[in-house]
């Protein structure tokens, strides 16, 4: 087997599109030689040794070694330099991960690999610079001695190790702090001593002098990071599979750090904040890589490189137009200039906030780089409710004082109470609070924070810095380098502008501006909200209204299953239809009773013991209903209303508080006691599986007579008035075709009534609710009854798993953690256990009804990963909340294209 594929001087044996196997750095370094850029030569190790790693007792195919030996070969034929030389320049190299996606800061990297004390020696003499030489010799020895020998901070230390030796060194000689770049080769010598001596003293074992020793030391160490707790967590998070594995880069190192006319930088071909065609990025002059990104020096903005290094910006501007052009998006890079000449280290599709993706796929159209399809792709659909998230009222902010600056890296606004690390913020955020973590720069370890939180602010770091890149795939609101914040994790404050706040105090930041307000801050909403709902001009002008308004008519061009809204009343009608919902899949008209002194009636309904007492209280409900029913039709104005007769779960709706009892009591002219002891007598102990649904009709049919009266005379009174109604009405909880049976004779038999008594005609269809088990599997039976299916989820999935939607909070995380649910079955459908009984349904539905129409009603509807499960399955629509309308429009197109 190949374990090893090469690429240099213009060949590769991979390709770009070879990721799973290569990796997503391998695949486009390959692909990258192949057309013609500037790409060091190397190898690439595949994820099948990483698998092979773990399923075999973490050892490796025998046949690797000398694989690799071949590699550095080649590395060493293309270069010129050989691996461990003592005498000429000696071929250093790179260690990198590389899964297929990029999994930011949860891997490691190793540079400068292949020094030792001869070697060293042979870079200062090759090179005639001993600084050089040794800079990167102590550079190796810190990165390498930290993630390959394991040499971190232990948590009674406030300082990494190798951080701590040379602040120590450098106010020992200095007596001040200095850049590393002013460090000279003296002092470099110094430094990797007293790095070695830590390493000796902390591992209890020298530094390996041996460079093949060193490589197999590294790529060990990417294979073993594929299992640290840091990757486990962030590929959770994004649902990548652990099969996937990691492969493993080695490839020759050039310098940026020789001199002033040398550098390194990343950049985003285009804008990943606000998606402005623009080179997007930093750099720094003569420094390694990881110096950009890693925070410490707050890198220059990369357009600063026209000026130091004019011929290398020219050829990194052309790169940009040659990468797009090939790679047809925008492109995150890493690059370097060694004495003038530019290198490219890496190339993947950039990640990018909603907004800038949403641009993007816009102006790409526009530049005819992809088709309209592809820009419906380029839009996740998990990411859309961004755009729809608020920005501050433009009036508060006017007035509320900035008290620092900073990048903005990850656009919105957030206002929230201060935690000054991620556990801390993690927990406060589990009390509901709204949080923001504020770090000096965040790594790997505050991911758990930063989820929690509703944004990040840091003092240090630039648009690149892990808690930029993180935060803009999350989604989340982030302001970092604002150098004007002092955070002091002692004492737990942060100052700026003058002011001091304590853990648990409000701090505001405008992620899109990259400002800092002190105190809490009223947000608004975004344009997108306001242009639409409110149709407020100044917003439709705006080309971000526009982009979105495009997209929203390019999903409909793709789709075919049809997106329905989830409301119970006319505004959020109004709100779902203008978002573009064609129906209503579902009213639940138990929320209809909450409002007003309603309750008072629906209590008296349900605690009537007489079936006269539960008329005439029903009787009361009845113009209620109808008016709410009248309402909705006309904000429908013709589109198809699901409505599903009541489903109370009666705890939701008993008086359980003595002083509430007493109030009923009052009001119905009874007896306290009475009202007491009917409350008792209705306990259940498992509502959800309790009398509701249908049970609750079926024992009390005037329940669905009046309900279903309300419906139709509403419906009568809009086609009085010429508005057009196509009403459906949906029997809750059905598991057996006799419930139906009886509520549908109920339902027509009052149709036809009150079309007699009106009057007029109208159309109309009955259907029902699939969402226990016992309904799915006897479909068939059922079918014969309903004119529609509506997939009741959140019912169907915890009937199906028995695990109750209220009470499942106490062992999720366990669940998850243990690889249990690939995600919480109440958000994304458990597809392989409930979607079975969805297919079974639509399989024994459709033998009895070919043209049964089928639809979601549950949460799922909303969810993308769902919407594509309901479109493989068929289904007509899903329905989702109004807000959640956009996301499933785009998911279902997504699912289609
Ligand atoms: C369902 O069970 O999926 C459903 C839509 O009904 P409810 O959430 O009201 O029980
Ligand atoms: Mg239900």
């Amino acid at each position: 087997i190949k374990y090893v594929y090469t690429w240099g001087a213009g060949k590769a044996d991979g390709d770009g599109t070879m990721k799973a196997l290569l990796g997503g750095k391998g695949a486009n370094l390959a692909e990258m030689t192949r057309i013609g850029l500037p790409v060091p030569s190397g190898f690439t190790i595949t994820t099948e040794v990483c698998t092979y790693y773990y399923d075999n007792g973490r050892t490796y195919p025998k046949v690797l070694r000398s694989q690799m030996e071949e590699g550095i070969a080649n590395m060493e034929k293309i270069m010129g330099y050989k691996f461990g030389d003592a005498k000429g320049f000696p071929l250093l190299v790179a260690v990198r991960s590389g899964a297929r996606d990029s999994m930011p800061g949860m891997m490691d990297t190793v540079l400068n690999l292949g020094l030792n004390d001869k070697t060293v020696a042979a870079l200062a003499k090759a090179t005639d610079n001993e600084r050089f030489a040794w800079d990167c010799y102590r550079r190796f020895i810190q990165m390498y001695g930290d993630v390959v020998l394991g040499v971190q901070k232990n948590p009674d230390e406030d300082h990494e190790p190798f951080e701590h030796v040379i602040e120590s060194y450098k106010h020992e000689i200095y007596g001040k702090d200095i850049i590393d770049s002013e460090l000279t080769a003296e002092d470099n010598k110094e430094l990797v001593t007293r790095f070695k001596d830590l390493v000796k003293s902390r591992t209890g074992h020298g530094f390996p002098e041996d460079p093949w020793e060193q490589l197999e030391g590294a790529a060990g160490a990417v294979f073993g990071s594929w299992m640290n707790d840091r990757a486990i967590v962030y590929r959770r998070k994004y649902g990548i599979p652990t099969a996937w594995g990691t492969a493993v880069n080695v490839q020759a190192m050039v310098f940026g750090n020789t001199g002033a006319n040398s550098g390194s930088g990343v950049a985003f071909t285009r804008n990943p904040a606000n998606g402005e065609n623009e080179l997007y990025g930093e750099f720094l002059v003569n420094a390694q890589g990881e110096d950009v990104v890693a925070g410490v020096r707050t890198p220059d903005p990369v357009a600063g490189m026209e000026e130091a290094l004019p011929a290398a910006f020219k050829e990194l501007m052309k790169v940009r137009k040659i990468l797009e052009k090939h790679f047809r998006d925008v492109q995150d890079v890493e690059f370097t200039i060694q004495d003038g000449q530019l290198y490219m280290l890496q190339t993947r599709n950039g990640k990018r906030t909603a907004a800038a993706g949403l641009k993007f796929a816009a102006d790409m159209v526009k530049e005819r780089l992809i088709n309209w399809q592809t820009a419906v792709m380029r839009n996740p659909a998990d990411q859309l409710d961004q755009l729809l998230a608020p920005v501050f009222d433009v009036n508060e902010a006017a007035k509320a004082t900035v008290i620092a600056k900073g990048l903005p890296a990850g656009p919105g606004a957030a206002s929230g109470r201060i935690y000054l690390n991620a556990d801390r913020a993690v927990i406060a955020a589990e009390k509901g609070e709204r949080v923001l973590l504020v770090r000096v720069e965040t790594s790997p370890e505050d991911l758990r924070g930063m989820i929690a939180a509703e944004g990040i602010l840091t003092s240090r770091g630039g648009v690149s810095s892990h808690a930029a890149l993180v935060a803009r795939q999350m989604g989340k609101v982030c302001v970092c380098g604002a150098s004007g914040v002092e955070v002091d994790y002692e004492k737990k404050t942060v100052t700026a502008g003058g002011e001091t706040f304590n853990e648990g105090d409000f701090l505001s930041i405008d992620g899109t501006a990259g400002t800092v307000f002190g105190g809490e801050l009223a947000t608004e909403p975004s344009e997108i909200i306001t242009g639409l709902i409110f149709n407020k001009k100044s917003s439709q002008n705006t080309e971000k209204y526009q982009n979105f308004v495009q997209l929203m008519e390019w999903c409909g061009k793709a789709t075919r299953m049809g997106v329905r809204t989830n409301a119970d009343t006319p505004d959020q009608v109004k709100t779902a239809v203008a978002f573009g919902a064609e129906g209503i899949g579902l009213t639940r008209t138990e929320h209809m009773f909450f409002e007003g002194d309603r309750i008072d009636a629906m209590r008296e309904m349900i605690l009537a013991t007489e079936e006269a007492d539960r008329k005439k209280a029903l009787k009361k409900l009845l113009p209620h209903q109808r008016k709410d029913f009248f309402g909705i039709f006309k904000a429908l104005e013709g589109k198809p209303a699901t409505i599903r007769l009541l489903d109370p779960p009666l705890h939701e709706f008993l008086p359980n508080t003595p002083e509430s009892q007493k109030d009923l009591a009052d009001k119905l002219g009874v007896e306290v006691e009475a009202i007491a002891h009917r409350v008792h007598d209705l306990h259940e102990f498992n509502p959800m599986l309790g009398h509701r649904g249908c049970r609750l009709a079926i024992s009390y049919p005037e329940i669905a007579e009046m309900q279903a009266r309300a419906i139709f005379e509403a419906a009568a009174q809009c086609v009085k008035k010429d508005i057009p109604v196509q009403p459906e009405v949906m029997v809750p909880l059905v598991g057996y075709a006799r419930e139906l049976e009886l509520q549908v004779e109920i339902i027509h038999r009052v149709a036809e009534e009150v079309k007699a008594a009106k009057g007029v005609e109208f159309d109309y269809l009955v259907g029902t609710m699939i969402e226990v088990p016992r309904g799915a599997i006897t479909a068939d039976e059922i079918a014969k009854h309903a004119q529609f299916f509506s997939f009741g989820t959140n019912d169907l999935t915890q009937t199906a798993l028995g695990v109750s939607r209220d009470d499942m909070g106490s062992f999720l995380s366990s669940y998850q953690e243990n690889d249990i649910y690939p995600k919480n079955p109440f958000a994304s459908l458990d597809t392989t256990g409930v979607g079975q009984l969805m297919e079974i349904a639509v399989e024994k539905g459709r033998s009895v009804k070919p043209d049964i129409k089928l639809g979601i009603c549950g949460e799922h509807g909303g969810d993308p990963d769902s919407v594509t499960f309901c479109h493989k399955l068929g289904l007509a629509y899903v329905s989702c909340s109004p807000y959640r309308v956009p996301v499933a429009r785009l998911a279902a197109a997504q699912a289609a294209i």
